[in-house]
């Protein structure tokens, strides 16, 4: 049980002298050597985050803190905090320190976020179990002995476990999501461009993007208002101009909605009786609660996996050239020459999944087999863009699964890339998409294990899919 549910309780705690910040961070930092076995830190941020507890609380007291006083949170550690180390779970990056904060860092400490550390993720957020981490697997509060998801497989344990009341992910095909999905937790991919990726450590750049998990809708609009919207900055050209609505006002306003569920999703034989039971009787709910659930087809579903394993590698092989161990990261000492460097120092610095994605993307993306696979996912993602269009031309909400089983077993997938690749099936519509969703907890199965529903809304609709959720959910 979290002993804070969100940062509302807190802030009212604080305003009543029964709690102040310093105090609430003590806390978090007790939890956090608690539950060191979990692994979901790499770094904890003592000196800096109990300064600003202080400042924060002395701000609170002259009655001039921002929206965020009060919340203590962590963030992946792809995300770049001026004077902290920053690493993407990678020897690549190991001990190296950023020379800038990005546009989500500075957002939150603006308006008076305690940022409490760095948390555990897939080595440059490429994974679904945070087992290819250089740091080793965050581990499932639930059961130490199963994954948390990945890539943000810290930042889920990190709440799920209260070290934090919130954290920060990033979801390219799901990793907001499905950690949050098997550790119980609230995750939200906003649409594509909503937030700025300055100062975010580069996977697939047409399809990464900053996401909440937190353990109430409220907290996640709140976050969502503080992230979104366009920065000053030249380097994200694709952050959106659309104003950014008052997402936690917005909470209030309760519609009826015209869903459809996916049915290739729920009939899939991948699918988890447990979870297609639980879905099942969600849709009951929704229709007892007065929206109207419709079955579509998807006969898209299959192609899903393969685009997005194409095109994500081919801009990953592409990212990632700048580790060449002369600029930055990792560098071997002993190379005769500057081809040497490269190979030994990436050889050295990246991990075997890692690596794996290099050689697919540089394989798809070269002469005579880009037209076959490149391009032709290319082509294959607008057709599912156009897709989701029509769908919403009707519907308001699209329903599926997140992920088709529940947390699995640390090392149960590891040795099959593919069976690892396939359980991103349903999370990675939205992201090829680039519209918004959420992960949402529908309880336990008979294990303990959390289970999880997804709900996709038209781009820039957050509004209105933070408001549903809410409803879902109280
Ligand atoms: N599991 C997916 C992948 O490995 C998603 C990762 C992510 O969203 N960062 O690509």
């Amino acid at each position: 049980m979290k002993k804070y549910s969100s940062l509302k309780e807190i802030q009212t705690l604080i305003s009543q002298k029964q709690l102040t910040l310093p105090d609430l961070l003590a806390y978090y930092f007790k939890q956090i050597k608690n539950n060191e076995h979990l692994n979901a830190f790499n770094e904890v941020f003592f000196l800096s985050a109990e300064v600003q507890a202080k400042a924060v609380q002395q701000k609170i007291e002259n009655g001039t803190a921002g929206k965020l006083a009060g919340m203590v949170i962590g963030i992946k550690d792809n995300i770049c905090y001026e004077g902290h180390i920053v690493t993407a779970s990678s020897k690549m990056l190991e001990g190296f320190v950023s020379p800038y904060s990005s546009t989500v860092v500075q957002r939150l400490l603006q308006e008076d976020a305690v940022i409490i550390g760095r948390l555990n993720c897939d080595e440059f957020a490429m994974g679904g179990s945070n087992e290819t981490s250089y740091f080793g697997p965050a581990k499932n509060a639930a059961n130490p002995e199963l994954v948390p998801g990945g890539s943000s497989g810290g930042s889920a344990v990190a709440v799920q476990a209260d070290m934090c009341l919130a954290a920060l992910g990033t979801d390219t095909g799901g990793s907001v999501r499905q950690p949050a999905a098997f550790c119980g937790q609230i995750g939200l991919k906003p649409t594509y461009g909503r937030i700025s990726r300055y100062g975010v450590i580069a996977y697939a750049s047409s399809f990464d993007q900053v996401g909440p998990i937190t353990s109430s809708v409220e907290d996640a609009a709140l976050l969502l208002q503080v992230l979104a919207g366009a920065d000053d900055y030249d380097y994200d050209s694709t952050v959106s101009l659309f104003t950014v609505p008052d997402y936690p006002v917005l909470l209030n306003e309760q519609k009826k909605h015209k869903i459809a569920v996916l049915k290739e999703t729920i009939e899939s034989e991948a699918l988890d009786p447990e979870i297609k039971s639980a879905i099942l009787k969600s849709i009951e709910q929704l229709k007892a609660d007065g929206h109207t659930v419709t079955y579509v087809s998807f006969d898209l579903l299959d192609y899903l996996v393969p685009a997005y394993y194409i095109l994500t590698t081919a801009e990953a092989s592409s990212n990632l050239s700048r580790y060449d161990g002369v600029h930055y990261g990792h560098r071997n000492m002993e190379a005769k020459s500057l081809n040497e460097l490269y190979k030994l120092s990436r050889a050295e610095g990246f991990g075997e999944e890692v690596k794996r994605r290099i050689l697919l993307g540089t394989f798809v993306l070269s002469a005579g087999y880009y037209d076959a696979y490149y391009q032709k996912a290319q082509q294959v993602r607008r057709l599912i863009r156009e897709k989701m269009d029509v769908l919403f031309q009707d519907y308001d909400l699209i329903l599926s699964p997140v992920a088709p089983t529940a947390a699995f077993k640390i090392g149960d997938h590891l040795q099959d890339a593919l069976v690892m690749y396939m359980a991103d099936i349903f999370t990675v519509l939205p992201s090829l998409s680039g519209n918004p969703a959420i992960a949402l907890p529908i309880g336990n199965n008979e294990a303990g294990l959390p289970l999880s529903i997804q709900f996709t809304a038209k781009h820039f609709e957050e509004d209105k899919l933070l408001a549903f959720s809410q409803a879902f959910l109280s």
